[in-house]
């Protein structure tokens, strides 16, 4: 019997013919999801049910059995009611959309929910293949929506769907998507029908629009120092070489075009050793003033804002880390914010950063348009901030990502990165490895979890100690890297 061909194996498909076999050929080869992959899943499935309230008058079919779903289609169909969820099959391909709305005696609208901002390439490709499939199943479709998160909504009491939700008419870019269509469908059913598992280069669409689960397995004979490690060389680019047979930095010919940190790149890899511009390094570290408050912070930016006046995926500052250090080489004292509770931390986290900031000396962060916006957007939010923020604070930040960012220092060991969980270790002994949290991204996840979710005490105290640790290491890891700096240009 010929596999089923659905929505999500064509979007794959579109990626890459090699990641749709293995997904329906040896779906063992694929990872589990991590931790943040199922909260994206889990914040969907809230957002797709918020975005049924759209149509107060529409019904649910319930999803759990496939063949239940399609039965539950059939007989709802008749009644001319929006419908969540609706499944149909036909000549082994299978689609559900997020919303079919009745239009006129015999009509359909789809309607795809989002929760990105705007309208993406990959959306169209997925509804083309959805209007094929119902066209196909016999419904008239009328026309092509995409329902995504309006960014220009204001929360102001209880969150209202038709206003935080906008709808983009997509049918005659669906039509364009729709071109070709029908092969591109026929040649994915011979794919996952096939015993033979295509050969595919690796190439740029492995992180796009996704990343591909399965790079790991297929990037493998990718040597160290290649020519992916350029920094922000473009994709394009880096393939053209890649593909040319040149794959590792020690490769590239004179006659190739770099810009100066890609020649920097390219000449450690011949001559070995780092790079260091010992002027531009100590004119940085002589620009900072005693006391140096070295600070960083976390945020989440969910969809649905949670406090009123908040617009979606505005920040929420949630913990911060400082060291502060009164004079150079003298002792550290560290004081840390971490919210409590689940009512808006900004008020508290602005306090607490005004009494811990002192009046004068550097503030040093790394990626300075992180901490200035959230400081920025917290000061707009809450006014009796803005005065400090703009008189005191703005201008005594300085960014020891600029350092990096500049090429000052580099060490091939960044592997092209200038990310401070690159650049730490390769100043200090310090790293990110062995922490519980290693990344903004999870100690965000971490953070909502611990606040808004059903959590047994011991988990969420052990939520708030991980996070302490994780936010205090970015800020030694900024006091490390200065030291390491000092003793690269002693
Ligand atoms: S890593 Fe690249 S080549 Fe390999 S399956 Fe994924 S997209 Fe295809």
């Amino acid at each position: 019997m010929a596999k089923l061909l659905t929505k999500s194996n064509y979007l794959l498909g579109l990626q890459c013919p090699k990641l749709l076999w293995v997904t329906k050929n040896d779906k063992q080869r694929l990872p589990e999801h991590d931790e943040i992959t199922l909260k994206k899943f889990s914040d969907g499935h809230i957002l797709g049910e918020l975005a049924t309230k759209v149509f107060p008058e529409g019904q649910d079919i319930p999803d759990d059995n496939f063949m239940e779903n399609l039965r539950n289609t059939k007989k709802l169909i008749s009644k001319r009611i929006p419908l969540f969820e609706p499944a149909f099959m036909i000549d082994s391909l299978y689609s559900r959309a997020d919303v079919l709305v009745p239009v006129g005696e015999d009509e359909w609208d789809i309607v795809e929910v989002k929760s990105a901002t705007r309208v993406k390439e990959t959306n169209l490709h997925d509804v083309a293949f959805q209007k094929y499939v119902y066209e196909k199943a016999g419904l008239k479709i009328r026309k092509c929506f995409l329902m995504h998160i309006n960014n220009q909504y204001v929360r102001d009491g209880e969150i209202e769907p038709s206003e935080l939700f906008v709808q983009t008419e997509i049918s005659e870019k669906v039509e364009e998507f729709s071109e070709g269509l029908e092969f591109r469908i026929e040649e994915m059913s011979k794919i996952i029908n096939s015993r033979e598992e295509p050969n595919c280069k690796i190439g740029f669409n492995c992180s796009n629009p996704y990343d591909c689960p399965i790079k790991d397995e297929c990037w493998k004979d990718v040597p160290e120092d290649s020519v992916f490690d350029f920094y922000r060389m473009l994709k394009k680019k880096t393939f053209e070489l890649y593909d040319s047979g040149i794959v590792k930095l020690n490769d590239v010919p004179e006659n190739v075009k770099l810009n100066d940190k890609q020649q920097i790149q390219r000449r450690l890899a011949f001559d070995g050793g780092k790079h260091i511009n010992k002027l531009q390094v100590k004119n940085f570290l002589e620009s900072l003033k005693y006391p140096v408050y070295y600070l960083d912070f976390e945020t989440i930016n969910p969809a649905i804002p949670k406090f009123d006046g908040m617009r979606p995926y505005q920040r929420i500052p949630f913990q911060f880390s400082l060291h502060v250090q009164e004079e150079e080489s003298g002792e550290l004292r560290h004081v840390s914010f971490l919210a409590e509770g689940m009512s808006d931390p900004r008020p508290k986290f602005m306090q607490s950063l005004k009494d811990n900031l002192g009046e004068k000396g550097s503030i040093l962060v790394y990626n300075q348009g992180f901490e200035k916006g959230v400081m920025n957007e917290c000061s707009g939010a809450l006014p009796e901030f803005r005065e400090w923020y703009d008189e005191n604070i703005f201008t005594r930040i300085k960014d020891l990502w600029d350092v990096f960012k500049d090429f000052s220092y580099y060490d091939p060991k960044q592997e092209g990165s200038t990310s401070i969980k690159y650049v730490l270790p390769v100043l200090s002994d310090l790293s990110y490895d062995k922490m519980d949290i290693k990344d903004g991204a999870l100690a965000s996840l971490k953070y909502e979890r611990m606040t808004y979710g059903d959590v047994e005490e011991a988990e969420r105290l052990k939520a708030r100690r991980a996070l302490e640790r994780y936010c205090e290491l970015d800020t030694l890891a900024e006091v490390e890297i200065i030291k390491g700096l000092k003793n690269k240009i002693k």
